[in-house]
């Protein structure tokens, strides 16, 4: 316990010796019963309530269409008409489905990955097939991993020449 917070629970342990809510006001704890203070920590934990609630059903604590609307609003929707335009202007497109030519940085809360395909299989990783870090810093799918190993214990990235012991790789976690 901090002893910022040991202070707040002794106030709020020792202020009901003042009771009823008239005196408490009047109290040298009225300061955390005034209807201004009251409506902020009221909303201040309701907002920590839905926060954690909504972690613990495993939903985002924005709705999409907040991270929509901020990500596109904050420059990335502008960036992406850009690159389209200067790429209509080449006469080139981009192919790769679901997959943007350039890197837009985003707001660090909006960092996530809640999907990770396996760029060797390109399934979609599971809890029996999760993604896996390779000591090069490539990640591919475990069963990728197994496949490319073929029964050995040491396996070559498909993407740089690294060659890694199995032993060496370790499961990600989102
Ligand atoms: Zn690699």
């Amino acid at each position: 316990m901090t002893p910022a917070r040991a202070h707040d629970i002794c106030a709020l342990l020792t202020c009901p010796l003042y009771l009823p809510l008239e005196r408490l006001v009047a109290s040298p704890y009225g300061a955390l019963f005034l209807p201004e203070a009251r409506a902020r920590s009221t909303s201040a934990l309701a907002a920590k309530f839905a926060t954690a609630f909504l972690e613990g059903c495993g939903l985002p604590s924005e709705s999409p269409l907040t991270v929509v609307t901020d990500v596109g609003g904050g420059g990335a929707l502008a960036k992406i008409m850009k690159v389209r335009a200067v790429m209509k202007e080449k006469r080139t497109e981009w192919s790769a489905v679901g997959e943007l030519p350039v890197e837009i940085p985003l707001p660090l809360p909006y960092r996530f990955h809640s999907i990770f395909a396996c760029p060797v299989s390109k399934e979609q990783s599971s809890a029996q097939n999760p993604p896996m870090l390779l000591p090069c810093g490539h990640v591919i799918a475990r069963e990728s991993l197994q496949r490319l190993a073929r029964g050995t214990p040491t396996l070559k990235c498909p993407y740089c020449p690294v060659v890694s012991h199995m032993s060496a790789c370790v499961r990600v976690h989102f």
